[in-house]
């Protein structure tokens, strides 16, 4: 009987599948499951409140077994966890498809999701938890690192030191917060109703202290905010309870956002539930849980309210805080932006984003390698070097060695088709899987988030992600995903993803050229077609072609 057991990607280069873009797959699927990498690996759960990696263990054996006995003209079909097929195709075409969590419109809210998932019937992806490519928390540092830098440049003069943060969730997203806070110079407060999620991060290096109390943690706060010194606390308690607190006690807050798994309203703790009662309540009564779990989420963005009205910085970090608030009857929700219209969206112009690898041998040298070889590959990009050598210095791997960093497109291409030279000529121990996450440029319609206020309205249309799907089977990727879901929940998100491997061969070489400039040129053309003008000019510069352009 198959059931719960710890999971690791095996090392080195001996094959159990029978080539290495089969190998990979199969590699990184275990990967997200390592127990260094899955939030709670023996539900499958990897991260992002409930976002599996496998059905059941059924299909996860399933998947492992075929993985091992597919051939290079085959793919294996998956839908929303579960092998359902094998089909032959050819040498070019993706070794597996990935269809996660799809539901039709009218269809497409929790409630009915649950009602199949207790069927058996389908399973929750989020974005690189469904489709194998999820690196541990450094996945979002970047992204996380960049935002809060575009704060700093907004608001605060370009470095966070002197300022205090606060914000809530250290889950697997979350947990990216206190670092990227601290790595600006910042002071970071940051409430967990888990002790675990506290613990684990100060265990990975992601957050330096935990607090015994409120006061104790704003003691620490200001004394390093006041020495200009970054410092990160983490805070045991439900934020519903402490935000509203701190506000009502004046607490001297610079900037406030939120990563709590508020997206699923059966994964955030309501007040006055015990957090070791939280498991079995949302299970038994998910509509009272529902329902009580918003009405704290309502009381949660309110203080958020609150400290904007104050004067402090206040941003949606995409866990859809502000639509479930509403759903609450809070009319001021959505009184403060989310973080892609604010912060993000000139670099998804520019076709970039949240460009990853991870080095299949499992060895940390192979990255170090990369690491150097993308520096002397772009030696202009100061703020390229200044990520991947603090990268180098703070981050703590999670499973197989990984690096992520933002490119954009004509970047991601020239990295692409380095790292496969660099398999090719031995100068690595094996093939690296390229990647990214769904959260990109030109892959995802979601509009409480990465589409939020588009400027031509097109904020909902759902056709970008599929045609980006589409384009990277088209063009050789080696493992293409499409889900529903993911970052803000049901109903709310259609977005697809995609990893190349490279396996040092010259096929691997010609379809990673094509999949790393098309698939950010999904994103260039993307934005060329709401009328953003700084996409306008990288479409002229790069030569991406737009026929509505070219009358
Ligand atoms: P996670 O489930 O791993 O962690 C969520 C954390 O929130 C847990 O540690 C949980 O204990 C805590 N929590 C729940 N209710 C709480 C409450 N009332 N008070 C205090 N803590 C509470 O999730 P994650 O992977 O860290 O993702 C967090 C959210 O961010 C999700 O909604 C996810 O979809 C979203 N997300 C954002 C981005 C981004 O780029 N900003 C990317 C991916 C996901």
């Amino acid at each position: 009987m198959s059931g719960p057991r710890p999971v690791r990607a095996p090392r080195g280069t001996e094959l159990s599948a029978l080539g290495w873009q089969q190998e990979a797959a199969l590699r990184m699927l275990q990967n997200n499951l390592d127990p260094e990498v899955a939030e709670h690996p023996d539900k499958l759960v990897v991260y992002g409140g409930t976002g599996k990696a496998a059905r059941d263990w059924r299909s996860f054996d399933a998947m492992v077994r075929t993985l091992r006995t597919l051939r290079q003209d085959e793919t294996m079909l998956v839908q929303s966890g579960r092998p359902v097929g094998v089909m032959r195709t050819h040498e070019w075409a993706p070794r597996v498809l990935i269809a996660n969590s799809n539901l039709v419109g009218d269809w497409a809210n929790w409630e009915e999701f649950r009602r199949l998932e207790a069927l058996g019937l389908t399973m929750y992806g989020q974005m690189t938890a469904g489709s194998w490519i999820y690196i541990g928390t450094q996945g979002i540092l970047q992204g996380t690192y960049e935002t809060f830098a575009a704060v700093a440049a907004k608001r605060f003069g370009g470095t966070l030191a002197g300022t205090i943060t606060l914000t809530a969730g250290l889950g697997g997203m979350g947990g990216a917060q206190p670092l990227a806070v601290t790595m600006n110079d910042g002071v970071a407060l940051c409430v967990d109703c888990d002790p675990r999620a506290i613990e684990r991060r100060i265990e990975h290096k992601y957050l330096d202290v935990r607090a015994d109390s409120l006061e104790h943690a704003l003691r620490l706060a200001v004394e390093a905010r006041d020495a200009r010194r970054p410092l990160s606390i983490g805070l045991l308690g439900n934020a519903a309870q402490l935000l509203p607190r701190m506000l009502a006690e004046g607490a001297p807050v610079d900037i406030v956002t939120d990563q709590t798994s508020a997206h699923d309203p059966l994964a955030y703790l309501p007040v006055g539930v015990d957090f070791d009662d939280m498991a079995s309540y949302a299970a038994e009564k998910p509509a009272d849980f529902t329902r009580r779990a918003r009405e704290s989420m309502a009381a949660h963005v309110e203080a958020m309210v609150g400290f904007m009205d104050a004067g402090a910085e206040v941003f949606d970090y995409g866990n859809s805080i502000r639509g479930e608030a509403q759903l609450a009857g809070y009319a001021r929700a959505f009184d403060f932006p989310g973080f892609v219209p604010a912060y993000i969206r000139p670099l998804f112009c520019e076709g970039k984003g949240p460009f990853r690898w991870a080095a299949l041998s499992g060895e940390a040298s192979d990255i170090h390698k990369t690491d150097k070889a993308l520096l002397d590959l772009f030696p202009e990009n100061e703020s390229l070097h200044r990520w991947i050598r603090m990268a180098g210095e703070r981050v703590h791997f999670q499973g197989l060695p990984a690096r992520i960093c933002w490119l954009g497109q004509g970047e991601r291409d020239k990295a692409g088709d380095m790292f496969n030279d660099m398999v090719g000529n031995g100068t690595l121990a094996a093939p690296l899987a390229i990647g990214r996450d769904h959260l990109d440029c030109g892959s995802v319609a979601s509009p409480y988030r990465e589409t939020e206020a588009m400027l031509d309205g097109s904020d909902a249309i759902a056709d970008w992600p599929l045609l980006n799907a589409m384009v990277n089977v088209a063009s050789g990727a080696s493992w293409v995903s499409i889900h529903h879901g993911g970052g803000v929940g049901m109903g709310r998100s259609i977005h697809a993803g995609q990893v190349s491997v490279a396996d040092g061969t010259k096929l691997a070489g010609e379809k990673i050229r094509r999949v790393l400039t098309n698939d950010p040129g999904m994103g260039v053309i993307r934005h060329v077609d709401a009328g953003y003008d700084i996409a306008e000019s990288v479409a002229d510069e790069r030569g991406v072609r737009i026929p509505m352009r070219e009358e």
